[in-house]
């Protein structure tokens, strides 16, 4: 299936790794423009270089920096001509407890998780608007629907940027005009923040690594992780001239992690 995006420009942040590697890599195999940032610029180049070579690939730029301050945004947005698909997305916060938590800890997390995404959407969504065609997906995390008592940070920071999406996305002057807004929420997949996670329990329990994957493995009634190529098929499908009609939603992949009916 031609997805229609050929020849479009994405800014993907925080791709080098992990779920926005794979949604970098979906583009790519559409003939997307691309626009890749991480902190450090080794694995970034190395996974710009990766990108390049896959087959019907365009253009691969990377911006190395630190999306959640206005310089490194800035510096993502000047190396992209025009964005007509924009994937948010940076590191999670910390676990922890919320009682050793001060204002600094909450504002480091709503900077990086609510407040950097807002800021991109505003210096995008009317141009994308202009031009009558606009894709932005967030990546946040499944603990938005179901939370997850130790990323109270996470719970907290995600689901003010969610309450402030379902707003914006309804505006008739931005899906009147065809421009998306949808959130994307990872159950567990297999990526380096999965890993670290899994080593942190394994290390506060006692238990092997091992032992805590496949604990956390069976949780999903898929009984495995995600892959991070699964993710990426997933977001370049909601980027898709196809996807026009579909706004304003937040979308669980978890392989039926969630208990509930809706
Ligand atoms: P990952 O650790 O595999 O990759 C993270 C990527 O983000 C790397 O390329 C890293 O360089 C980049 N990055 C991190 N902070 C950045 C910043 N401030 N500026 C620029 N780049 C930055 O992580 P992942 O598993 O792909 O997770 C992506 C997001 O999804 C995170 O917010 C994570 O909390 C969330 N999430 C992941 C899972 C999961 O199971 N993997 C589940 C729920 C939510």
């Amino acid at each position: 299936m031609d997805l229609g995006i050929k020849g479009k420009w994405a800014l993907v942040c925080a791709a080098s790794k992990g779920l926005g590697r794979g949604c970098a890599e979906a583009l790519a195999d559409e003939g997307v423009h691309l626009v890749i940032t991480a902190r450090g610029s080794e694995a970034l180049e190395a996974t710009a270089a990766a990108l390049r070579l896959r087959p019907g690939a365009g253009e691969v730029r990377t911006v190395a920096g630190d999306i959640t301050t206005p310089e490194g945004r800035a510096a993502a947005l000047a190396a992209c001509p025009q964005v007509d698909i924009l994937v948010n997305n940076a590191g999670g916060p910390p676990p922890g407890d919320f009682r050793h938590w001060d204002r600094e800890v909450w504002l480091k997390a709503l900077d990086a998780n609510m407040l950097t995404p807002i800021e991109l959407i505003k210096a995008v969504i009317d141009p994308m608007a202009q031009r009558g065609f606009g894709r932005i997906v967030n990546i946040t995390s499944g603990a938005v629907k179901a939370p997850i008592d130790i990323l109270g940070l996470s719970n907290g920071a995600r689901s003010g940027l969610t309450g402030f999406v379902a707003g914006l996305a309804r505006q008739p002057k931005v899906a009147g005009r065809n421009v998306t807004l949808n959130n994307l929420l990872p159950g567990a997949f297999d990526t380096d923040r999965l890993r670290t996670t899994l080593q942190g329990t394994a290390q506060k329990t006692g238990q092997t690594v091992d032992a805590v994957a496949e604990a956390r493995r069976l949780l999903a009634p898929a009984q495995r992780f995600g892959t991070a190529e699964e993710f990426g098929a997933f977001c370049a499908f909601i980027c898709s001239a196809q996807a026009g009609f579909l706004t304003g939603q937040n979308l669980l992949l978890d392989g039926g992690a969630y208990p509930g009916t809706f």
